[in-house]
């Protein structure tokens, strides 16, 4: 979990002050706890959530130890979070192709390392034997369609790309169309996330989604919305618009390496019922981990 050290050692630094010299857990430890949780990036509401569950078991047992601060939250943070074993990562765990093409739809604003976790996700795939197509249906940047083409030639795989300024759905039907033609196991199709207008980003996805759906009718199987975990507020801000403009079914958090307040991971996840799939911890092809709860939340504590 080496791309995660700069958030553990905050969490367990400050975990540590807060019950440096005490016993049990009081009103000042759950205090302490509770600013702690908040500058990790948590959010208030999931914040609350936790100290008001800690708080329960505490009245209800009368007494816990400090000592016992440690597990309680990991079972506490955990229970916050949801099992990963479906959508795409239920097929990126599965052995040998299915010739059937899984559509991810990947969604999310500029720069927070969507076009790179396209090019992880596709290496994964690749690496597990899977065939895979890449869209390049982020046609609104000249940039965004030629990370992606330089993504799939690092990868080894097909990009569909018409260029800059076509349109974005007719690039998401012909890549469809191409996985189908290929018996791709999986097209990840990257799209544009232009979210100062909102009216336009919505319509612009659901048209998308209505285009391929002529190819496959139950596509995309998975919406990925790629945040970047070291923006804090910015990340709920646009997990709040996206899922407004859309059905947002999956989560990948990025450049939770360069961050001390992955908390973001815990607070997102829960306020918008969404489960997180993918953690980018780095800039490099292989630095995406299939998230993994437990993992995770194990890795905020020594
Ligand atoms: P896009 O505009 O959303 O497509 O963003 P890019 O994929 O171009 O990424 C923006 C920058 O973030 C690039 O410099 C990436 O290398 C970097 N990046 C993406 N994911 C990660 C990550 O998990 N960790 C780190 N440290 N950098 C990342």
């Amino acid at each position: 979990d080496a791309g995660l050290e700069k958030t553990k050692t905050n969490f367990f630094e400050q975990l540590s002050k807060a019950v440096v010299g005490k016993s049990t857990v009081d009103e000042a430890v759950l205090d302490d706890l509770e600013g702690l949780l908040v500058h990790a990036d948590v959010g208030i509401e999931t914040t609350v959530k936790v100290i008001d569950r800690i708080e329960a078991r505490v009245a209800r047992d009368k007494y816990v130890s400090t000592g016992e601060l440690d597990r309680i939250l990991r079972e506490e943070i955990a229970g916050l979070l949801e099992d990963n074993n479906s959508g795409s990562s239920a097929l990126l765990d599965s052995a040998g192709t299915t010739g059937q093409p899984y559509v991810i739809m990947v969604v999310g604003v500029n720069g927070v390392g969507k076009t790179t976790t396209i090019g992880k996700l596709a290496h994964r795939f690749h690496a597990a034997g899977k065939k895979v197509v890449l869209g390049a249906a982020d046609t609104f940047r000249a940039a965004a369609v030629d990370q992606l083409i330089i993504w799939g030639q690092r990868v080894g795989v097909p990009v569909v790309s018409h260029g800059m300024n076509t349109d974005p759905a007719s690039v998401a039907y012909d890549a469809v169309q191409k996985g189908v033609e290929m018996g791709a196991d999986v097209v990840i199709i990257d799209t544009a996330g232009r979210l100062h207008n909102k009216v336009n980003l919505m319509n612009e996805l659901s048209k998308i989604k209505r285009v391929m759906q002529k190819v496959i009718p139950d596509a995309p199987h998975e919406v990925l919305l790629v945040l970047d975990g070291s923006t804090g507020q910015n990340a709920f801000l646009q997990a709040k618009e996206f899922t407004k403009a859309t059905e947002v079914t999956a989560l990948a958090i990025t450049k939770l390496d360069g961050t001390a307040r992955g908390g973001v991971v815990i607070g997102i996840s829960d306020q918008f019922s969404i489960p997180v799939r993918y953690i980018g911890v780095g800039e490099k092809m292989t630095d995406l981990q299939l998230f993994d709860r437990h993992t995770f939340v194990n890795s905020l504590f020594k």
